[in-house]
């Protein structure tokens, strides 16, 4: 007899992350967001937390609102632009405002190999620790970055 209603969590079509503790990447993010409550330093990281997620599951924004959340991104982690600056830059991606949205119907998920995932910062009852894990996280985008060629 087969079984084919498996609906155990696999891994993310769009980042890779494998499921953690029954989680799917985008519960492991929600999880990791829970821990801010109680940890200033974790919540001091959020605009990396959420830049992070945002930038490895790119199907859901416009070429445009990606590109200009890459450009913030990179403008934080080289320069120090600061979190308010981006916010009043590209609040509008930040908060998901419909016009950086692709159409759903228009997502194409493709999946992209990173050296890290949310997966790295979301280890079951583990929130010691978790800003330094999105700190090397976010460095590790910012690396990948580096290595693709500038138009
Ligand atoms: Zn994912």
């Amino acid at each position: 007899m087969t079984q084919s209603s498996d609906t155990s969590p696999r891994p993310c079509p769009e980042c890779g992350a494998p499921p953690v503790a029954g989680l799917n990447c985008g519960e492991q993010l929600g999880a990791v967001l829970a821990w801010e409550w109680q940890d200033p330093e974790l919540s001091a990281q959020h605009f990396l937390t959420v830049a992070s997620y945002n930038l490895q599951h790119p199907a859901q924004f416009t070429a445009a609102a990606y590109a200009g959340l890459r450009a913030a991104f990179i403008d934080h982690l080289d320069n120090g632009l600061p979190v308010a600056e981006i916010r009043r830059r590209i609040s509008h991606v930040a908060e998901g405002s419909q016009r950086v949205l692709q159409p759903e119907a228009e997502r194409r998920f493709v999946l992209r190999p990173w050296p890290q995932t949310i997966a790295d910062v979301y280890l079951p009852d583990q929130p010691e620790g978790a800003a330094g894990r999105v700190r090397a996280w976010a460095a590790s985008i910012r690396a990948e970055f580096a290595t693709e060629s500038n138009p």
